[in-house]
C-alpha cells in the first residue's frame, strides 16, 4: 500500500458529466517527472482507496493538477467526483511511469496520442520546457466523442500561447490536432483512422511518421493502446520495451479495461 499525504482540494471544475478535474496542495516531498502517474484517493470506511492517476500540472508547479472520469458505480470516482474546494484527498509519496522523454530515442517531432482522460499526462508535457529542447514539433492529439469533452481545449488554443513564460518557447511548435468522433467538428473520426488514412498528417502538412525522425507516446484504453501500437510498428518504430530503455514510443494505460 502506498504511504500518502493528506492534501487540500482548491479547485474543481466540471467538463461534462464524465469528466472533473481538480487542483490540489503539493507536498513540497513529492517528487515526479512530467508524464508520471501516482496513486490518489480517499478514506473510506478508515480505509485508503486509491487509483492511479496520471499529473495534469508540470512539475514546476507548486499545485497537483488531476483529470478524472466519472465512472457511476466506479469505487472511488462515484465518490471522488462530489469533491469540493476544502475537501482532503489522499495523494501516494511516490510518481512512477513510463511515459517520459527520457525513454525516447532523440528524434524531430514527438507525437503525443491520447483519447479521453489520456490527455492528462501529455498536459504536463507540452508545458515542460524540455520537450521542446529535445524536439523541433510537438503534436497533441486528443481523441473524445463529443467535443465538450475536450478538456483544456481553451487553455491549450488561448492561454497557452499568452503564457508569460512558454509561449515563445511553443509558438510555431506545439500543434493541437482534436478529434471528435460523435459530432460534427474541425477534425472528426478516430486517431487510428487519422493515422493510417494519413489525415492527421496531410492537415498538419507533415510526413507520414517514420523511424528516422518521429517519435510518439501514447495514453488511453487498452484496446486504443494496442491499436496504435500496431500502428506505429506498421510505420517502422519500435517500443521502448521498458521503463528506462530506449525507444521511438512509450505507451502507458489511461486506465485497466474490465
Ligand atoms: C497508469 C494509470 C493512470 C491513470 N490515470 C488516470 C487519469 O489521469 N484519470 C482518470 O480518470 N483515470 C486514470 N486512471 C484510471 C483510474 O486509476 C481509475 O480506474 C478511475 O479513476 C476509476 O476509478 P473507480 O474506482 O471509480 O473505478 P474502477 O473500478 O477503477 O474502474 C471501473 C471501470 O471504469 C472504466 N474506467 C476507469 N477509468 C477510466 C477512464 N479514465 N476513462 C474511461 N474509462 C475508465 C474501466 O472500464 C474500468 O474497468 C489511470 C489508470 C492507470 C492504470
Amino acid at each position: 500500500m502506498a504511504t500518502c499525504t493528506t492534501e487540500k482540494v482548491t479547485e474543481v471544475i466540471h467538463w461534462t458529466d464524465t469528466l472533473f478535474s481538480f487542483k490540489t496542495t503539493r507536498n513540497k516531498s513529492l517528487r515526479f517527472k512530467n508524464g508520471h502517474f501516482v496513486m490518489i484517493g480517499l478514506t473510506v470506511e478508515s480505509k485508503p482507496l486509491l487509483r492511479a492517476y496520471s499529473v495534469v500540472s508540470p512539475n514546476y508547479e507548486e499545485y497537483l493538477e488531476f483529470l478524472s472520469i466519472k465512472v457511476p458505480d466506479g469505487p472511488l470516482t462515484s465518490r471522488l467526483q462530489h469533491i469540493k474546494v476544502g475537501d482532503e484527498i489522499l495523494v501516494g509519496e511516490k510518481a512512477v511511469g513510463t511515459l517520459v522523454i527520457d525513454d525516447l530515442n532523440p528524434g524531430k517531432h514527438l507525437y503525443l496520442l491520447s483519447t479521453g482522460t489520456g490527455l492528462a499526462p501529455f498536459m504536463s508535457i507540452i508545458r515542460d520546457p524540455d520537450t521542446y529542447e529535445r524536439f523541433e514539433k510537438v503534436v497533441l492529439v486528443h481523441g473524445v466523442r463529443q467535443k465538450a469533452e475536450l478538456a483544456y481545449r481553451d487553455y491549450i488554443e488561448n492561454e497557452l500561447p499568452k503564457d508569460e513564460f512558454l509561449s515563445e518557447i511553443i509558438e510555431g511548435r506545439l500543434i493541437y490536432y482534436p478529434t471528435v468522433t460523435r459530432e460534427a467538428f474541425t477534425h472528426t473520426g478516430r486517431i487510428t483512422k487519422a493515422l493510417t488514412e494519413g489525415n492527421l498528417f496531410r492537415d498538419l502538412n507533415l510526413p507520414q511518421m517514420r523511424p528516422d525522425c518521429d517519435r510518439a507516446m501514447i495514453c488511453g484504453s487498452p484496446e486504443m493502446l494496442n491499436e496504435i501500437s500496431g500502428i506505429l510498428n506498421d510505420f517502422g518504430l519500435t517500443v521502448s520495451p521498458s521503463q528506462g530503455r530506449m525507444g521511438d514510443y512509450v505507451i502507458e494505460r489511461a486506465f485497466v479495461g474490465e
